[in-house]
């Protein structure tokens, strides 16, 4: 064949070459090279044919040429997993690091889908991080219905014998099953392993370990379509793994310097906050805004415990319908609640699935999904909680909990000390008000003080000037009905007339002193008071206008009252008195308004003027008797005389007056109670029948004057001008009625009535004095009734009739 060869080729032409396929006698099959030459032979032109097997070097060539192609693909696996693992290793970033190696799993290695699980090192568990590919939604759809959660939600815990899984991961076993099941359950359970693999229509499931300087720190999942995975083909994924967990572990160190650095400027800056600022709302929309740099939420709120109310404290600013700044809420099963009993944090991961507090329905009916409520503490003890809560599930964990731990300190105080501090504000504006208060009642209890002294002083006056005018009265009185002589009558009626006005003197004097008791009260409706007051001063109002032309214009604004107990008259003229010096403040005219409300047992009348108004420095005295700045015309009684009527009728009196702008006269009186509406019915005293009256007085002419009065009126008057006669006198006769006077040397008034009462408790005395009784006859249940003297034959008269009709029925029956 050599010699053949070189013969042929020595020939110059190119051989022809055939290939054939045979199959040998023993069935292999093997290749047949046919290679045809042309050549001269011994001077002719020639084939020369060449046979030759070359099985063993076909098989070999394609060997070659597989090994060459099997070379290429892992070259380029390689050189992509290089350019992958350059580009992760710069990357800092953890997700960004573990979307790259998704995609290079999936989009260099060949395979169809990949998802990476990585170790939370705080909450000691893998988590699905990155799944890939993400280009067909309704596939992940499907995925995310079938495992009832995101991928990248699910959880596997790091311990030993929770899943096979798991620990084939924690050895470092490559694991390649065609059963998802094998990897995945738990925390999968089958029926899912089974239609994911269904849905995914993946054959192989590979799970190769990530380890980062010999920790164990997750797994890639990476899932084929093919039938067959060699182990060979492992290797670039197993490449990608390492460069994985080495980028992995630098991403976490750096993401721990960062976040540790991130934390210390956000509680620094925190600290600073709530230095720097007085003002706890302040404070906590920067506290919040500082939060928000390191926790994701939504909303923020706070909340604070008030006895057994949860006050809605502080709120960020994007409010929903959830909650309101200032909001009470039940503490009783609140999330504060909770928090105080346990002390501690509680993390809800997932509304949508469970709801710890009530108040989570409407968290969720608002879109949020996830709450973290921090305790805020002072001294021990839960005062109200922090809470953040995000429209994400999940988004709360161990990390969130350790800042916001960490954080809820300063904010607490923050809180307590701006609380401390409304607190003291508000114990300031109360002191100041007890202050205000105090001085106000002092300088009642000083001008009452003045006018009680002066009032003493008055009725001093009038008991002397009353004895007198007694006299003098009764007997002016008495002389009239006896005179006939025209020029004597006229001097007498002059007497009678000055004693009466003397007597009206006294009296108001009294009136102010407070120490006439001699009238019985009944019940007022104080709105007829002011019109029967209005209709007084009118006639004034109309000489006014018409002789001046000064208007003045009068304005009632009545409100709907309940009765006082008092008497009509004297409140009139109390009225009348403010009314008149209203009208006198107005020379040139203006307008009165009278007000008159009832608020809460109390009744309040003002009347209010538009005069001149009162200067500063006297306002504090014009309740003084005799102080006037309108002498000679002015007696100064006048407002002295309503001060003594209002007080008597438990009531009290004030001015407001700015000097130039007018003043209001305020009076406030209590409301009648029931026992008064019962005591004092409204009506007029009956007539009454004769009766044998025994009168006591040590003045002779007092006994003279008042028994000529009581015969006119028909009775029959035994006199005495010593006690103890008297009550002698009584033992023997037969005596319906006993008049006596207070103040007698030896027996005095009082030990004659209680002598009286001794003998016969139904025979009613009636007291007279001129000490225009000071004495409550309520308090002596020995006096049946008072006369003030001087006395009118009509004010007799209406005692009498108060005390006899009373004894006649006892007689009777
Ligand atoms: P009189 O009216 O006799 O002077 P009052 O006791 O009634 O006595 O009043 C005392 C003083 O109070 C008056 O002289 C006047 O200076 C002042 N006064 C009272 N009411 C008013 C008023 N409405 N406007 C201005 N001053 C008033």
């Amino acid at each position: 064949a050599g010699e053949i060869d070189e013969s042929v080729s020595g020939g110059g032409v190119p051989p022809h070459l055939i290939e054939f396929v045979y199959f040998r006698k023993d069935g292999t099959k093997a290749q047949l090279e046919v290679s045809m030459s042309g050549i001269t032979y011994e001077g002719k032109p020639s084939y020369a044919i060449v046979l030759r097997d070359v099985t063993q070097r076909k098989l070999a060539e394609e060997a070659l040429r597989q090994r060459k192609e099997e070379l290429e693909r892992r070259t380029n696996h390689l050189l992509a997993v290089q350019k992958v693992t350059a580009s992760i290793q710069s990357t800092l970033e953890l997700s960004k690091v573990l979307q790259q190696v998704v995609e290079a799993v999936v989009d260099n290695l060949g395979y169809d889908y990949s998802l990476i699980l990585v170790l939370d090192e705080k909450a000691n568990v893998y988590r699905g991080m990155v799944f890939s590919p993400t280009d067909q939604p309704e596939q992940l759809e499907r995925l995310r219905s079938i495992l009832t959660r995101e991928l990248t939600q699910i959880e596997l815990p790091r311990v030993r014998g929770y899943s096979r899984g798991v620990d084939d991961s924690l050895d470092g076993k490559v694991v390649i099953t065609s059963h998802l099941h094998e990897i995945a359950e738990p925390p999968l359970s089958r029926e899912q392993c089974d239609a994911v693999q269904h849905l995914l229509g993946a054959k192989k499931f590979i799970s190769m370990p990530l380890f980062a300087k010999e920790r164990h720190v997750g797994a890639i999942l990476a899932f084929v379509r093919r039938e067959h995975v060699t182990e060979e083909e492992l290797e670039p994924l197993r490449v990608l793994a390492d460069q994985a967990g080495v980028a992995i572990s630098n991403a976490n160190l750096y993401h721990g310097v960062t976040e540790m650095a991130l934390r210390l400027a956000v509680t620094g800056e925190i600290n600073r906050i709530i230095g720097s600022r007085p003002d706890v709302r302040d404070v906590y929309q920067a506290f919040v805004e500082e939060v928000g740099k390191v926790v994701d939420f939504d909303r923020a709120s706070i909340a604070l415990v008030e006895g057994d109310q949860l006050r809605i404290f502080a709120l960020t600013a994007d409010v929903d319908s959830t909650l309101f700044d200032g909001e009470t809420l039940p503490l009783a099963q609140s999330a504060t609640a909770w928090v105080m009993e346990n002390q501690k944090t509680s993390i809800e991961h997932d509304l949508a699935e469970e709801r710890l507090f009530p108040i989570d329905e409407r968290l969720v009916e608002a879109g949020y999904r996830s709450a973290i409520r921090v305790p805020l503490f002072s001294t021990g003890e839960v005062f109200g909680i922090f809470s953040l809560v995000s429209r994400q599930p999940g988004v709360y964990g161990e990390r969130e909990r350790e800042i916001l731990e960490q954080v809820a300190g300063t904010l607490s105080t923050a809180i307590e000390n701006s609380l401390l501090f409304i607190r003291v504000k508000e114990h300031e504006a109360e002191l100041e008000r007890a202050y205000e208060e105090l001085k106000t009642a002092q300088g009642y209890m000083v001008q009452s003080a003045r006018l009680r002294a002066l009032g003493e002083m008055a009725s001093g006056v009038a008991h002397d000037f009353n004895n007198v005018l007694a006299i003098i009265l009764g007997r002016a009185e008495l002389a009239l009905e006896d005179v006939e002589d025209e020029k004597l009558r006229k001097s007498l009626q002059t007497i009678e007339q000055t004693s009466i006005d003397a007597a009206n003197t006294v009296r108001r004097l009294q009136d102010f002193a407070r120490v006439r008791v001699d009238r019985v009260f009944e019940l007022v409706d104080l709105n007829r008071v002011v019109e029967g007051a209005l209709q007084m001063v009118e006639s004034r109002r109309l000489e006014r206008e018409e002789t001046q032309g000064v208007s003045i214009e009068v304005e009632a604004d009545l409100g709907e009252l309940a009765s006082v107990a008092g008497d009509a008259a004297e409140l009139r003229e109390a009225l009348v008195n403010i009314v008149f010096n209203a009208m006198d403040a107005m020379p040139q005219g203006g307008k009165i308004a009278i007000k008159s409300r009832q608020e809460d047992g109390r009744i309040m009348l003002s009347v209010s003027d538009t005069g001149v108004g009162i200067p500063w420095d006297i306002q504090g005295k014009i309740f003084d008797p005799f102080f006037t700045t309108r002498a000679p015309e002015g007696t100064g009684l006048g407002l002295s005389v309503t001060y003594g009527i209002v007080t008597r009728h438990g009531g009290t009196i004030r001015v407001e007056s700015t000097p130039g702008e007018g003043a209001t006269f305020y009076i406030r009186l209590p409301v009648a109670s029931g026992a008064e509406e019962q005591k004092w019915p409204k009506g007029e005293p009956p007539a009454v029948e004769s009766a044998r009256v025994l009168l006591v007085d040590d003045d002779e002419d007092v006994i003279e004057v008042l028994g000529l009065m009581l015969e006119q009126m028909g009775h029959q008057v035994t006199g005495h001008t010593s006690g103890k006669e008297a009550l002698e006198a009584f033992g023997q006769g037969d005596y319906e009625m006993v008049i006596t006077d207070l103040g007698m040397a030896g027996v005095s008034g009082l030990e004659v009535a209680k002598g009286v009462k001794e003998v016969n408790p139904e025979i009613p005395v009636l007291l007279i004095t001129g000490w225009g009784v000071q004495l409550d006859p309520v308090d002596m249940p020995e006096i049946d009734g008072v006369v003030a003297k001087p006395f009118s034959k009509d004010m007799l008269l209406r005692r009498m009739a108060e005390l006899l009709p009373a004894k006649r029925q006892v007689k009777k029956a």
